[in-house]
């Protein structure tokens, strides 16, 4: 079977996780959290990086530094994968849900100042949404598939209104914005290391940011909030460190960041040259995209059993390929939740099939995937 994204795992992994062993740090203290970090920073061009033990808790603790609560209203793409919304709802708050724009496949910053100028008003200097009465507490875009949209857009949507800007970049390690690392775009982006990520710590996530007050306070969150140095805590924290294990997997991987993302973008242009000629289109793609993930859209109108035939047919031939992330709105516990029209997001969502792109995948295995694409279609 050739696999969808399987982790790359050739370089120092192995030597870093035995010094682990050796040193005995193999928890939530150690070297390799302090390194991995100021790779992580450095590679997103923020001043500062705390590493989570999952990108999801690093959403819930990056939504929590920044006054998310009970109540709240935080404006999220519905295209985007269960943990974004998870994480709101984590802090007792609910996504309002907006629709995408083609270009990016991320939030589409024009519904947002038009949802916000339709159903909002300011109440004692706060965004109100009128038909909850929630106060709206934060902007949550989505780097999907590692392309960046708008930000631009974004910042001064957030100015305009005082809201905080937490970006959810969870797939985007080693995306660009206009040519300059993505880390100073919003007040907070939030990375995952997990498994089918380009990088991977086995499980794990970053926060990055600029402002030391805010980072500082997420730091103290994401460590149960101890006054050290006894056991005095001043806030109701959390333990969402990464250790030290997790880390050293991440510093080995950090060490390839840029021939992953080069191999990721070949694999890319390989499926268009292949394709271009298919009533079929690639995944959209923004300048600097970390191309994180490839894969096919199926003709407009295309509903979501022709995707699965299409799986399946790939899977005969010894091809993992799957459908992708089915919109927040139509999901069980966010289908009560205020949304824009999202007629994009429900239309793109059923035409897609994701295909191999592991670093390590071979231009052989490209030419199997891409014949047998070409018979199934
Ligand atoms: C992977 C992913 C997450 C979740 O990260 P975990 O590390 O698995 O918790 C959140 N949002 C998006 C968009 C993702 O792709």
């Amino acid at each position: 079977m050739i696999p969808l994204a399987m982790p790359n795992l050739t370089g120092n992994e192995k030597k870093y996780l035995e010094n682990c062993i050796d040193t005995t740090y193999v928890s939530s203290v150690g070297e390799y959290v302090k390194r991995f970090e100021s790779m992580v920073a450095e590679a997103t061009g923020s001043r500062y990086a705390v590493a989570t033990s999952a990108g999801t808790t690093g959403l819930h603790a990056a939504l929590t530094a920044v006054g998310v609560g009970y109540d709240d209203l935080v404006i999220l793409p519905t295209f985007t994968f269960i943990a974004s919304a998870n994480a709101i709802r984590h802090c007792g708050a609910a996504p309002w849900l907006m629709d995408i724009e083609s270009e990016s496949w991320c939030l589409d910053p024009n519904i947002v100042q038009l949802e916000i100028e339709k159903k909002c008003e300011i109440e004692n200097g706060r965004l109100k949404h009128k038909k909850s009465g929630c106060r709206v507490a934060a902007i949550m875009p989505v780097y999907t598939l590692g392309n960046i949209p708008d930000m631009d857009s974004f910042r001064d949507i957030a100015d305009r209104y005082n809201l905080p800007l937490v970006v959810d970049a969870a797939c985007a390690i080693g995306a660009k914005y206009k040519n300059e690392n993505f880390g100073t775009l919003a007040d907070l982006s939030v990375l995952s290391f997990n498994g089918n990520k380009t990088i991977t710590c086995g499980g794990g996530g970053a926060v990055v940011g600029n402002d030391e007050k805010l980072i500082s306070l997420l730091r103290h969150i994401t460590t149960t909030a101890r006054v050290w140095p006894d056991y005095d805590f001043d806030m109701v924290g959390f333990n969402y460190r990464m250790t030290n294990i997790q880390a050293a997997v991440g510093c080995a991987q950090m060490e390839r960041l840029d021939t992953f993302i080069k191999r990721k973008r070949e694999v890319q242009a390989f499926y268009e040259e292949q394709f271009k000629n298919l009533p079929i289109t690639c995944f959209p793609t923004t300048d600097g995209s970390s191309y994180w993930f490839s894969g096919i859209v199926l003709k407009p109108g295309t509903d979501l059993a022709v995707a699965k035939v299409l799986t399946e047919k790939l899977k005969k031939k010894d091809i993992e390929a799957r459908t992708f992330w089915k919109p927040i709105h139509l999901q069980k516990p966010y289908k009560d939740c205020p949304r824009s029209n999202v007629t994009l997001a429900e239309s793109v969502w059923q035409r897609i099939v994701t295909l191999p792109c592991s670093t390590n995948i071979t231009t052989e295995e490209l030419k199997w995937v891409c014949n047998a694409v070409k018979e199934a279609i």
